[in-house]
């Protein structure tokens, strides 16, 4: 391996100012989600991998917001090696950056812009490792298919529609998501469950509070013992990703000055592990509800879905995926190869608990800038990443995978 890693990586080197430029491209391209609108830089992707060879489709999650499907076919059978990252960004936000947030601006070995981590600068390293991986010209089998998608922020609308809409009819054997990850290899995510929980009491004049039921106090208990819930939540522990978390982050409550409030309302998030079930947070609230009845037994409240829970996701650490990957990481870069979790969910979760499809998440930056202000990516990581991707793909499609 040691042979081909050096090869790729001198070919890196020597590309490095086309990758940073592809970069800087495409985080010149406003894709911030709401509204999105990726398909120039789905187009801009596309034409790039149709000019290396590869058959191209444009594939609507919603009207305007096209998944670009990009397909290197090396052999009629074969593994499918699946990459996947997202081309949206969150908003770039109120306060001023050191650098215009679409400048893509270079600066003391760091590139500076809305996605440059997260996730542009995997989605760069992949365009440079298919133009390197073409270049080496060795006898591959089977097929890449670079998945770019819309929509990643805020629900992973894009691939759960490649997903459910059969895969554009592949079954991938591997997957490799790309984000932060500061060119670690991540094997797992967390899951989430978001939900509203409205709480009710009895409106009356406040001049006699008594005769009324007043929602806050209720809502306030209950956002006590979620407080507490979390303090117990940290006696469960994933060797990866910690433990899970539960947070109260939004209450309003109240219509008037001088009315018992009838109705309270709070939004709660709950980050849960693999092994934690997909109505998790809905079980605890009731056994919390439960022991509040004991003091007011007619605590009332109603608990709305968000829609907006993904499911933990992870790997058999044993995978030859996960090996092979761990094993290449160590070549490239020396440090000791070493799993690590993904706090956030990622577009991982439908890859795996759909579509059954190990999987592993790569690349470069560091998801705790991801959404911050003056948002970076290292350059050394973008072109280890490229490196990374490279041979995982001559590895994986030689039939190496052992
Ligand atoms: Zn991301």
């Amino acid at each position: 391996m040691q042979e081909l890693v050096n090869r790729v990586t001198s070919m890196v080197s020597q590309r490095r100012s086309k990758i940073l430029d592809q970069l800087k491209q495409c985080i010149a391209f406003n894709t911030v989600n709401p509204p999105g609108n990726e398909g120039p830089l789905a187009r801009y992707v596309g034409e790039r991998m149709a000019a290396l060879g590869a058959t191209v489709d444009y594939q609507d999650v919603v009207p305007g917001r096209p998944n670009a499907l990009c397909s290197f076919r090396f052999s009629a059978d074969g593994p499918c090696l699946l990459w996947n990252t997202h081309m949206d960004t969150v908003p770039a936000g109120n306060v001023p950056w050191d650098f215009d947030a679409w400048s893509g601006q270079e600066h003391e070995g760091l590139v500076y812009g809305r996605g440059a981590c997260d996730a542009k600068g995997s989605l760069a390293g992949m365009m440079g490792a298919l133009e390197i991986l073409l270049d080496l010209d060795l006898p591959l089998k089977g097929e890449l298919f670079f998945t770019p998608v819309a929509w990643e922020e805020g629900g992973g609308k894009g691939t759960a529609h490649f997903v459910r809409t059969g895969m554009a009819g592949r079954r991938p054997t591997f997957a490799v998501v790309g984000e932060p990850t500061e060119c670690n290899v991540s094997n797992a995510h967390r899951g989430s469950n978001r939900r509203l929980v409205a709480v009710h009491g009895v409106a009356a004049h406040s001049s006699d509070p008594d005769r009324g039921v007043n929602s806050i106090y209720r809502a306030s208990r209950l956002a006590l013992e979620i407080e507490r819930l979390h303090e117990r939540l940290r006696s469960k522990r994933h060797p990866l990703l910690g433990s899970p978390v539960v947070s109260v982050n939004i209450v309003t409550g109240g219509v008037k000055h001088n009315t018992i409030p009838d109705r309270t309302e709070m939004t709660i998030d709950r980050r849960r592990i693999p092994g934690e079930g997909p109505t998790q947070l809905d079980g605890e609230i009731e056994e919390i509800v439960a022991g509040l009845r004991i003091a007011d037994p007619s605590f009332a409240y109603q608990l709305i879905n968000l829609g907006m829970d993904k499911e933990p996701a992870d790997t058999d650490p044993n995978d030859p995926l996960v090996q092979t990957a761990l094993r290449l990481s160590e070549t490239l870069n020396g440090r000791k190869p070493e799993l690590i979790g993904v706090e956030g969910g990622t577009d991982m979760t439908f890859l795996t608990n759909e579509a059954h499809i190990p999987t592993i998440i790569y690349g470069p930056g560091d998801m705790k800038i991801a959404h911050a202000v003056n948002e970076t990516v290292p350059i050394n990581q973008v072109l280890e990443a490229t490196a990374f991707y490279t041979v995982l793909a001559v590895l994986l499609l030689a039939g190496a995978a052992k």
